[in-house]
């Protein structure tokens, strides 16, 4: 579903944030990238729905070479969640949700209806937490809308940067969880960047080792921990 073909990304500084990658992502993995900081985890993905172009090498989703593909329909089939959301702040978590299917065409009551169903899926009430504000809810519960506002366009492809990393370890836990249970489900392509080694393993269905650069392991959390 992803693929990587010798991508190589220096920064316009000189700074050589990814070198030489080449990996593939099956449909409906989930993949954790997983390293240091500043070892090009967040550089990859960016990649992948063009918010920045690799300097060489090549990237196909579902067969397709992304550096041929118009970002803006490109991005409508790959749902990006960060750790800073990114939820308009003047918008209802309602409303917040329903901005993507509304743009793609709905009529804002049915936008409005599949909106409310994301939310309930990420586990939030719409009728309670729907009418509020952003900054009317927890850290975990701004974390489960920028997720349901990912799905809303139903992406066949997640990228998820640090998405459970503004939370504390006990939300984290709960929103990793659910996070699971949802994947099972909904079987998404999922690129999921952390620096937290025990969510990598967690939560991936293979694990991508980053050193400077490069990914040094590639391969089921097992066999990452080390079995034969
Ligand atoms: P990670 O996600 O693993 O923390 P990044 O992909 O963000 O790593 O960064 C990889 C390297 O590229 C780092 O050395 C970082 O400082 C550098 N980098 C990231 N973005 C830029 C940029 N816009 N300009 C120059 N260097 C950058
Ligand atoms: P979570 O475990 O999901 O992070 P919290 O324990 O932090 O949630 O928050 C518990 C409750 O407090 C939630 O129902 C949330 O809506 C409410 N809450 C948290 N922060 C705020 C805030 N700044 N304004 C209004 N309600 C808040």
């Amino acid at each position: 579903m992803i693929r990587f073909e010798s991508v190589t990304k220096s920064y316009p500084d000189g700074t050589l944030a990814v070198d030489d990658l080449s990996f593939e992502v099956g449909e409906g993995e989930l993949v954790t990238l997983v390293g240091p900081s500043g070892c090009g985890k967040t550089t990859t993905m960016m990649m992948v729905n063009r918010l920045i172009d690799p300097t060489s090498g090549r990237i196909f989703v579902d067969g397709e070479d992304v550096s041929g593909v118009d970002p803006v329909r490109l991005r409508r089939r790959i749902g990006y969640v960060i750790q800073q959301t990114g939820l308009f702040p003047h918008r209802t978590v309602l409303d917040n949700t329903a901005t993507v299917p509304f743009l793609t065409g709905w009529k804002k009551a049915k936008a409005r209806e599949r909106a409310a169903e994301l939310l309930e899926l990420v586990g939030l009430d719409p009728g309670v937490h729907g009418s509020r504000y952003p900054d009317q809810l927890s850290g975990g519960q701004r974390q489960r809308v920028g997720v349901a506002r990912a799905l809303a366009a139903d992406p066949p492809v997640l990228l998820m940067d640090e998405p459970f990393g503004a939370v504390d370890p006990v939300v984290r836990d709960r929103l990793q969880k659910e996070f699971l249970r949802l994947q099972g489900t909904m079987h998404k392509t999922v690129l999921l960047v952390t620096h937290d080694i025990e969510e990598a393993i967690r939560l991936g269905d293979r694990i991508a080792v980053y050193g400077a650069g490069r990914i040094e392991q590639f391969d089921t959390p097992a066999r990452v921990l080390g079995a034969p």
